[in-house]
């Protein structure tokens, strides 16, 4: 776990969320500012702090997160329709959590590209 950080807060429990799914590798929940009527973040209980520090050690664990949002996406009803896994990498990239996380968002039409 990484002092100060919002997400391993969320995976000990000690910041509370709307939890959605949890196992041993991954935590899922309700984004606290959703964008889209589904909108759920997918993270590993392990703290890494961006997609760029992924290693081939990362490999399965990056499998468990989409497998996880894809079925996920099933269980919310977005599966058939469509939706977006989106992963902001870096300060252009718009990634304001520097814990990974996997957005699924669903529920409506969405453009690309996008701003
Ligand atoms: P990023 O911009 O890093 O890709 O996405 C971070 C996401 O985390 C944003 O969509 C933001 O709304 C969400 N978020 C930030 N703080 C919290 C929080 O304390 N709880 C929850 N559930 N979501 C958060
Ligand atoms: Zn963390």
């Amino acid at each position: 776990m990484a002092d100060e950080c919002i997400f391993c807060g969320i995976v000990n429990g000690d910041i509370p969320a709307k939890v959605v799914y949890r196992d041993d590798e991954v935590v899922a929940f309700e984004d606290i500012k959703p964008v889209a009527p589904v909108h759920l973040l997918v993270i590993p209980t392990r703290h890494v702090a961006s997609v760029r520090d992924l290693t081939r050690d990362d490999d399965a664990m990056l499998g468990k997160l989409i497998e996880t949002a894809n079925s996920l996406a099933r269980e919310h009803g977005i599966h058939d329709q469509g939706f977006r896994l989106n992963v902001n990498a870096g300060p252009n990239g718009g990634q304001t959590v520097y814990h990974l996380h996997v957005h699924v968002i669903g529920g409506r039409f969405m453009t690309w590209p996008p701003g």
